[in-house]
């Protein structure tokens, strides 16, 4: 990305970027705020492709801003999608994979070259601060990049087997990876960048084609990338873009034959739901699950205390807890735990909440009225049960917070061990802290949970490797006070979970994930001496 600096952004570097990048961000959302309100389409085989009816994409800094008017698309759009993708799928197998690699790379470029004009979307749409939202495109740009170097480094993986044993006849083996077909991809609200563009992107360098469908919240980021993919000359019908409702456009999608294998990043109901129903086909078809989390951080009593609090708060209220790798749980040994409670509330107390456009906010608004609505039921639910609150627990109503979704980063303690709250998923600016006896206790509660996706510790590395090698998660982190459970990086850290939280137990943006979008086939040619 053009920052003209050797700075690499990445959610670990976020914290100090170059004045620079604050200067271009705040000219692109100048330029974006000029053109709010458009009309934006669907984009099928290639064509813009606009419904009889539409929606309104408002921001929830301020819900009298109508940011964008969007197509509601209806079953028939899903399956002009599909038919479109299934007609460019022969064109793009037969495409050498290079130039898949160079079609991926150009969108990745051009994604760079946009990263300012996307980010201020990005923060308008989502409400995420603006180093969240360069840091969303930026990794979007590398989610492109890294199945085009996994399919360099594999070269196109094609593999030599040994050749079988035969008398008087050579046979050769060759395993080959090929695409599947037509891919669907889903991708939730919190990060349009990245969880359109990783499947996206390792989907088309395999060779499938693509039907995307974004969140009902955020479909102008994804527009934005689909832009990127028509300008950078990915051929028509190749990658294809709708916008609509999930219980219908959606659903018409699941339940269609023609979609060949699923990337589905979203909430565990809805992805279980979605398996379900996916599985009412006639043969099982592959399905990459990306699902919920609740993320434990471990504290021992030999951390750094400053470290802890530091993480823990970075990772409970950044992007308003609306991460799915968000911290949500915190298990602190009790020798250390007022000490570290007392941090961990200076910190919060600290953080401005306001328009996240503006350079020193760290926390906007959570997404919509639900989410909203949500946060005050869960805390009223929270303090009924006997919690209480060491910071937050409001909603904020007045002078600039008037017209958003405005939530104060709130601290539970004392929420009886048997509450709910400790298993379910809020999504919110939520945090529940508890002192425990000994780490042993805090490891049982931490995998007392359905969800396994990412887990965070502070302590000695002795206690680091024990960590390590107990916690169920698929993303863990040590002593880490970028963010004790959240920030990972393609490359860096591969994304994805364990138990519900994910179902095919590879990570993105990590080295088993590319594979995942190609079915293996096995080669076997016999010839004669002399033939
Ligand atoms: P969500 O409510 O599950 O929705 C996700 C997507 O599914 C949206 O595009 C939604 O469309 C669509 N959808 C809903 N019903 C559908 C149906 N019947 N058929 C097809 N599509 C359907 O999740 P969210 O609130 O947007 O995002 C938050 C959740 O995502 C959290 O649980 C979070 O942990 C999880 N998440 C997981 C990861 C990961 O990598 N593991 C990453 C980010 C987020 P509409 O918006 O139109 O309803």
């Amino acid at each position: 990305m053009s920052t003209d600096s050797n700075f690499k952004l990445t959610y670990s570097t976020m914290f100090n970027p170059p004045e620079v990048m604050h200067t271009r961000f705040s000219d692109a959302v100048t330029q974006v705020k000029a053109h709010l309100g458009r009309e934006h389409a669907m984009i099928i085989s290639g064509k813009d492709v606009f419904a009889s009816e539409k929606f309104e994409d408002r921001t929830p800094i301020d819900t009298s801003v109508v940011l964008g008017v969007f197509q509601k698309g209806i079953p028939a759009d899903a399956a002009a999608a599909l038919a479109a993708a299934r007609k460019a799928w022969p064109g793009w197998k037969n495409t050498p994979w290079q130039k898949r690699v160079e079609y991926i790379r150009k969108a990745a470029d051009l994604m760079d070259q946009r990263i300012y004009e996307i980010g201020a979307v990005m923060s308008l749409e989502v409400g995420k601060n603006r180093m969240e939202s360069l840091g969303d495109v930026a990794e979007t740009a590398d989610l492109f990049r890294y199945p085009c170097e996994q399919m360099e480094e594999h070269d196109g993986y094609v593999v030599k087997m040994k050749a079988d044993p035969l008398v008087g006849l050579t046979s050769t083996n060759t395993s080959v990876l090929r695409p599947y077909g037509v891919w669907l991809v889903i991708s939730p609200f919190n990060f349009p960048g990245a969880l359109t563009g990783g499947p996206t992107a390792a989907a088309l360098v395999a060779g499938n084609t693509v039907v995307f469908k974004p969140a009902t919240d955020t479909p102008w980021v994804p527009r934005l990338i689909a832009e990127c993919l028509r300008d950078a000359g990915v051929p028509e019908g190749v990658f294809n873009y709708v916008t609509g409702p999930g219980s219908s456009l959606g659903q018409a999608l699941i339940d269609s034959p023609e979609v060949d294998g699923i990337t589905f990043t979203g909430s565990l109901d809805v992805g279980m739901r979605i398996f379900r129903n996916f599985a009412q086909g006639r043969y099982v078809r592959p399905s990459i699950l990306e699902l919920g989390g609740k993320n434990p951080a471990i504290v021992s009593k030999h951390a750094n205390l400053d470290d802890a609090a530091l993480g823990i708060m970075r990772s409970a209220f950044g992007l308003q807890g609306q991460k799915c790798s968000a911290c949500s749980r915190v298990f602190v040994e009790e020798s250390v735990y007022d000490a570290l409670a007392e941090r961990l509330v200076a910190l919060t107390e600290k953080i401005k909440i306001g328009d996240p456009l503006e350079q020193d906010v760290y926390m906007g608004p959570v997404v919509n009225k639900g989410a909203y609505q949500d946060f005050q039921d869960y805390c009223r639910e929270a303090l009924e049960a006997g919690a209480k609150f060491l910071t937050g627990g409001k909603v904020l109503t007045e002078g600039a917070y008037a017209k958003g979704y405005f939530c104060t980063p709130t601290i539970l303690a004392d929420l009886p061990e048997s509450h709910r709250l400790w298993k379910h998923e809020m999504f919110e600016p939520i945090v529940t802290i508890t002192p425990v006896k000994d780490l042993q206790e805090a490891m049982r509660r931490a995998n007392d949970v359905d969800y396994g996706l990412t887990a965070g510790f502070y302590g000695t590395p002795d206690e680091v490797e024990w960590f390590f090698d107990k916690i169920e998660a698929g993303v863990t982190y040590a002593n880490r006070p970028q963010g004790v459970t959240t920030g990972a990086w393609p490359g860096y850290q591969p994304f994805g979970g364990w138990k519900g939280s994910g179902a095919s137990g590879k990570n993105s943006g990590g080295v088993y994930y590319l594979p995942l979008y190609m079915h293996e086939q096995i080669r076997t040619l016999v010839t004669k001496p002399g033939a």
